[in-house]
């Protein structure tokens, strides 16, 4: 069965939980594994955290767009905010890059939703935004191992 929905959220981190256990629900009807649910919420968690963090840091009143899309087994899911941009896509994907070593942050974010997800994407242009596209293949766990 085909299924969607789009969500709009203020960017400010008690709205990361609510995102990730919202997309985490509706996707329950696929029948995916506790894993496979886990990889979506920490996928998610990461994406919209990143938006807040990073996209709209200097920004009061920051929209996230959550997009999620169902096809048979398959969920994509679209995060996207309109803030600052990554200059350097390839950089600031590679493990352990980040442009916040001050604050706890340990530069995983995208290697995360990269191992995670079955396939990824990331576009962005300086002052912009980000939108992040990532698909899951439910009920697919062990194919890859
Ligand atoms: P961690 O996710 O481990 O807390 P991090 O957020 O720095 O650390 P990544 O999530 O991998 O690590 O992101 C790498 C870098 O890419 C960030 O430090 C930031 O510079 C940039 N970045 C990521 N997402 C966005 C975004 N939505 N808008 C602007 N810059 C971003
Ligand atoms: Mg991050």
């Amino acid at each position: 069965m085909e299924n969607y929905f789009e969500l709009k959220l203020k960017s400010i981190s008690e709205n990361e939980k609510f995102a990730r256990n919202t997309v985490a629900g509706f996707l329950v009807p696929l029948d995916p594994t506790l894993s496979e649910l886990d990889d979506i919420k920490t996928a998610v968690s990461e994406a919209v955290t990143n938006c807040i963090v990073h996209g709209y840091e200097k920004v009061e009143n920051g929209e996230i767009l959550i997009k999620v899309e169902t096809s048979g087994n398959k969920a994509k899911i679209t995060i996207i905010d309109h803030g600052v941009g990554i200059s350097d896509i390839e950089k600031a994907m590679m493990p352990f890059f980040t442009t916040k070593p001050d604050s706890d942050r340990s530069g995983m974010g995208f290697t995360l939703m990269q191992s995670f997800m079955d396939d990824f994407e990331v576009y962005s242009e300086k002052n912009k935004g980000t939108t992040i596209v990532m698909t899951k293949l439910i009920g697919n766990e062990g194919v890859h191992d």
